[in-house]
């Protein structure tokens, strides 16, 4: 080979690994990635994967896999001790509620409320709740909206686990912050403790275990449902998507929708809840305004194959805009109360149908703390900002 050409190959080389590692380099789809007419056309690509039961499995197997490769949580990390802290019982009008902490990982806490049930017999759901980007003192688990969401629930029966982002609520006061190199991996992995959480509460029967939160805690439920077969019953409000994949990185900074082998989107990472109960709370004021004619049919179509369509829902509220307000609330409490049995007497008004809110209790958020200060904690707890260990 002539230096010439021997250099003109080496160059070519070069250039093509160069061009392999730029493709290698993953692809994030945040915020609204797709347009409207881009994600209806997805969809129909992604519908055309499957025809059948087995079918679909093969493929929500192969997009619950993206995700949690995607994500660093492939193979799962180990389950460490969650030295649970449970304290500071306040007793309400027909619940409790203690501030609770445990460890997700050796020293990273996750820091959140517990609400009980008072005067229900036998063993109880459990339901998690995530709270979303609100920000500021009273925003994020702090909110009276998520306080009341609660305390409703505990209050027909349900132990419910309120519990915060990284960087939100306790963790901030501690000094963590939400932009976290981690957060994906960090917020997804917490879920999934915190199903171990209420799992390892001797009242909660694990067999009943439900999630809902809006916005950004909608994410967290709906892909929490999507990697975890212990949810049975699944409520994300004002998220799913198929053109809007979440504006921050703790939702979509990291690559579990589209790689060379797999492209998705919320709606069908929602859709991996199949057959479990799930219920999508829309509003015509965000990017689930079409879910009636997009998301929510391409969703049902796939109930279908399991003869479960009675066992999705969506309530929609056109002129309503992005938030886990009262009416939606009131859309939840019912479905909640249907697929995990618990019992409205006292706080359904069967005659208007109203849930009754009044009855509950909203706090403080320096009542609702965990730990005041770092050294209130065990002195293992990590550094706000460490890098946490996966492995
Ligand atoms: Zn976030």
């Amino acid at each position: 080979m002539k230096p010439l050409s021997f250099f003109l190959s080496f160059a070519v080389l070069i250039a093509s690994l160069g061009k392999a590692a730029a493709n290698d380099k993953p692809t994030l789809c945040q915020g609204n990635y797709h347009s409207e007419a881009d994600a209806v056309a997805q969809l129909k690509r992604l519908a055309a994967t499957h025809s059948n039961q087995e079918e679909w499995k093969a493929r929500a197997a192969a997009v619950r896999e993206q995700i949690l490769v995607g994500a660093k949580l492939s193979p799962l990390p180990k389950r460490t001790p969650l030295n649970s802290i449970i304290k500071n019982k306040r007793q309400y009008n027909g619940y409790t509620v203690e501030t609770a902490a445990f460890e997700a990982r050796p020293g990273f806490f996750v820091y959140g409320n517990l609400y009980r049930p008072l005067g229900h017999k036998g063993k109880r759901p459990g339901v998690l709740c995530p709270h979303g980007h609100f920000r500021g003192e009273e925003g994020a688990r702090q909110r009276p909206s998520q306080q009341h969401r609660c305390a409703t629930l505990a209050r027909m029966g349900a132990v419910v686990f309120s519990y915060d982002m990284i960087g939100f609520g306790d963790s901030k006061h501690l000094g963590w912050d939400h932009n976290h190199s981690q957060a994906l991996t960090l917020q997804t992995w917490s879920s999934i403790r915190a199903v171990d959480f209420l799992e390892s509460i001797p009242q909660v029967d694990s067999k009943r275990i439900g999630v809902t939160g809006c916005s950004g805690g909608g994410t967290q439920a709906f892909l929490l449902t999507a990697v975890d077969d212990r949810v049975t019953v699944s409520v994300p409000v004002v998220m799913v998507s198929a053109n809007f994949f979440g504006g921050c990185d703790c939702e979509s900074g990291m690559p579990i929708h589209k790689t060379k082998k797999l492209e998705t989107n919320n709606a069908e990472i929602a859709a991996l809840a199949t057959p479990r109960p799930l219920k999508l709370i829309s509003v015509g004021g965000d990017w689930t305004k079409n879910t009636p004619k997009v998301e929510y049919p391409f969703i049902r179509s796939i109930y279908k194959y399991f003869g479960a369509e009675s066992k999705v829902e969506n309530s929609h509220f056109p002129k309503e805009d992005h938030g886990y307000q009262e009416s939606k609330r009131q859309a939840m409490y019912p479905f909640m109360v249907k697929h995990l049995g618990l019992n409205p007497d006292g706080v359904l008004n069967k005659k208007t149908g109203v849930f009754d809110e009044s009855k509950n209790t909203i706090e403080k958020p320096a009542t609702m703390r965990t730990f005041d200060t770092i050294a209130e904690m065990p002195d293992h707890a990590l550094k706000p900002g460490a890098i946490v260990s996966l492995r």
